[in-house]
């Protein structure tokens, strides 16, 4: 069912995590500015990829935890934060945090701390190691995992999928907007800073739209920029809102629509990529041309 194992632009120190049957897991990582729509991306791939016959796993990893709501009937699901908090490490079973959603999705959510308390982003390094702990990745035996992570890495946490390897291709989500490609511009930060210690590499660009004039041009332009592609330009579309309204996937609730065929599409796209770089991050006033340029262009 699992493809064989990508090969690696090399420099790969944390050892590859293995399925039962020996195949390398792989591991993704959506990465993005919040609001920008990793939760909503990561699950209908995730819907998607399993539609495709494979085994898939979505953690959650923001304390919104909301990433999985729409493959649970927009259940919300309790966080492996706080089944930790209210039971020892020891009593937890995977039952308790993780749930099969639409096509056998196992789904799970980090969750966070009390707001004003605690890092967030101290709490994903304490569940995945539970979830090491507790032996999830051979019971599950997923074929693909998918960590959808808030932010753009100016907190270490956050950080902690890429730092340690576990995500080994990361993609991630933006707009033509400034600000959402400035966050996708720190996150490359990130994956370069932490390129010579971990496998995690670049694996591509996903624009999810705004409708920001010439955005699709806008979001190529800087995915070549820094050296990567772009997998898949996704425009807003009403449809994502009311499937959302019905607690389901894109790809669940109007599996006839265009914007389902694009999710199936980039899906088909992330099984079939092996274009894994150390991205060359722009300066701020680059970014800010690229993006005056672009829609100037739109404008005519
Ligand atoms: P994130 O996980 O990055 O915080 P979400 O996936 O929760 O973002 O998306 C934020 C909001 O934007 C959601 O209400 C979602 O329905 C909406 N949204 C995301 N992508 C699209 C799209 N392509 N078209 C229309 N609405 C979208
Ligand atoms: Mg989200």
């Amino acid at each position: 069912m699992t493809q064989p194992p990508a090969p690696h632009a090399g420099g790969a120190q944390t050892a590859a995590r293995r399925n039962r049957e020996g195949y390398t897991i792989r591991q993704l990582a959506f990465y993005g500015k919040g609001g920008i729509g990793k939760s909503t991306t990561a699950a209908n791939v995730s819907a998607a990829l399993a539609e495709l016959g494979h085994r898939v796993m979505q953690v959650g990893c923001d304390p919104k935890h909301d990433s999985t709501r729409n493959l649970v009937n927009g259940r919300w699901l309790p966080t492996i934060l706080d089944v930790m908090r209210r039971t020892d490490a020891p009593a937890i079973r995977l039952d308790d945090v993780a749930f099969a959603g639409y096509r056998g999705v196992m789904c799970l959510e980090v969750g966070g701390p009390e707001p004003g308390i605690g890092c967030g982003g101290r709490g994903i390094i304490a569940a995945i190691e539970l979830l090491e702990d507790m032996g999830a990745f051979t019971q599950l035996d997923p074929g693909f995992v998918i960590y959808d992570v808030l932010g753009d890495v100016v907190c270490g946490g956050f950080a902690m999928p890429l730092r340690e390897g576990y995500a080994e291709e990361t993609y991630i989500v933006t707009s033509g907007e400034l600000m959402a490609l400035y966050a996708a511009n720190n996150i490359c930060r990130g994956i370069k800073r932490f390129s010579g210690r971990s496998r995690t590499r670049l694996a591509g660009i996903i624009g999810n739209g705004r409708r920001v004039q010439g955005e699709e041009a806008v979001v190529g332009e800087f995915a070549s920029r820094i050296g990567s592609h772009l997998m898949m330009y996704l425009p807003q579309d009403d449809v994502v809102r009311s499937s959302e309204l019905k607690g389901q996937t894109v790809v669940q609730h109007a599996p006839d629509s265009p914007q389902a065929a694009r999710y199936r599409l980039l899906a088909e796209r992330i099984v079939a990529n092996q274009r894994f770089v150390v991205p060359e991050p722009a300066g701020l006033e680059e970014l800010v041309s690229l993006v005056e340029r672009a829609s100037a262009a739109a404008a005519g």
